[in-house]
């Protein structure tokens, strides 16, 4: 069975041309729908509170055979300003710019032409395939959330996330947490008076904070990371503003906990030097729970599994690393309890203007995935 290039480049442009947008996912998820129907044994909706709905297509087995997860999420990041390439999808040379296009369109597409690979191949399945597109993996993760909570995937042995990993793959991922640090200084006349800036104040905890230090991981190399995301402050008027708002997100890495990191930016924020407001600290409200960490060893049956499909195509072995950033795969191996790596194809300026990726690597991983299947389900 061989990979359909031209097919599965028609898909990925075609995917890149529907505006998927997190909280926005009703008209990708229907055409996938489409595209699942003339070759699953079953393909539903699931709904997903606030978003589009997730895309569920069952391949099903004779019941001799593990069951494995494919999943993939339909939604982008917004579109960022600086784009020089057509965000709804420019081909140039082996690249495929478009909005989505790395992050992760062609992942999507790649487990989609592989099924159709599968559809092709007249196989009959031993265990069984379950492939979701979800929603919203951009915004809270609500697809992949509610997924897991409807109970709806059953028994699952392994899963493999689409996500763009350079044909590598990822084993674990950090994890993250959000603070809102409240800032409360003290009003007074504008034209009159010093009061305590709220707004001075936070620039100094924002200075303080790019002097903290992350913690790294000698064996794969990877750093934790803080960055600020948002800030605010009380209304403009002619007085002193009283109140700001900082919003902080915290990357951490596997080994580390939730509380210690907590501890340890209460403690950092606190020790801003001359630092005169009021500082309370609390975790942002968000409509699903924050992502846990989580690392798998490299001799966990999943890991060998890609590995040894992908040595076969490629005709090497690829690495195993760590991700510092949280994604779906993060609820699938802690709360569905799914060992789960990430395993897809490599590009470039995810989240960034000119995100593209390599159409060969989209071709090469769909190539594995397909391999996947037939080494592990037949
Ligand atoms: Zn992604």
């Amino acid at each position: 069975v061989r990979v359909n290039q031209s097919r599965l480049k028609k898909l990925l442009l075609d995917l890149i041309g529907i505006e998927s947008v997190w909280e926005n996912e009703n008209e990708i998820a229907t055409y996938i729908f489409n595209k699942l129907k003339p070759i699953a044994d079953q393909v539903e909706y699931q709904e997903v509170s606030g978003c589009g709905p997730n895309v569920i297509g069952n391949f099903f087995g004779k019941d001799e055979g593990p069951t494995m997860l494919f999943n993939a999420h339909m939604d982008t990041v917004k579109v960022f300003k600086g784009w020089k390439r057509n965000y709804r999808g420019e081909e140039i040379g082996d690249r495929i710019y478009g909005l989505g296009a790395c992050d992760m369109k062609a992942g999507l597409a790649a487990m989609i032409e592989a099924l159709y690979c599968l559809k092709d191949s007249g196989i009959t399945l031993k265990g069984n395939l379950i492939f979701t597109a979800v929603s919203d993996e951009e915004g809270f993760s609500r697809g992949t959330y509610q997924l897991i909570k409807s109970g709806k995937l059953g028994k699952i042995d392994y899963g493999i996330i689409s996500e763009p990993s350079g044909l590598d793959i990822e084993i674990g991922a950090g994890g993250r947490l959000v603070f809102d640090v409240h800032i409360s200084g003290l009003s007074a006349h504008a034209a009159e008076k010093e009061g305590i800036n709220a707004i001075e104040e936070l620039s100094k905890i924002v200075l303080h904070l790019k002097e903290m230090s992350m913690e790294h991981d000698e064996k794969y190399g990877v750093k934790g990371k803080l960055t600020v995301l948002y800030a605010e402050s009380s209304k403009p008027s002619l007085s002193v503003p009283d109140y700001s708002l900082l919003r902080v997100d915290r990357h951490y890495l596997p080994g580390r906990t939730r509380e210690e990191i907590a501890e340890e930016f209460r403690e950092f924020v606190n020790s801003t030097p001359n630092l005169k407001a009021n500082v309370e600290i609390g975790l942002m409200e968000r409509p699903t729970p924050f992502m846990k960490h989580f690392l798998l060893s490299e001799d966990e049956t999943i890991v060998k599994i890609v590995e040894r499909a992908a040595r076969k195509v490629l005709g090497r072995a690829p690495a195993c690393f760590i991700g510092l950033s949280v994604n779906d795969a993060n609820y699938l191996n802690n709360i569905a309890k799914i060992p789960t790596v990430c395993y897809g194809p490599s590009g470039a300026n995810m989240h960034s203007p000119d995100e593209y990726v390599e159409f060969s690597s989209v071709v090469d991983a769909s190539r594995i995935y397909y391999q996947i299947v037939e080494n592990t389900l037949t």
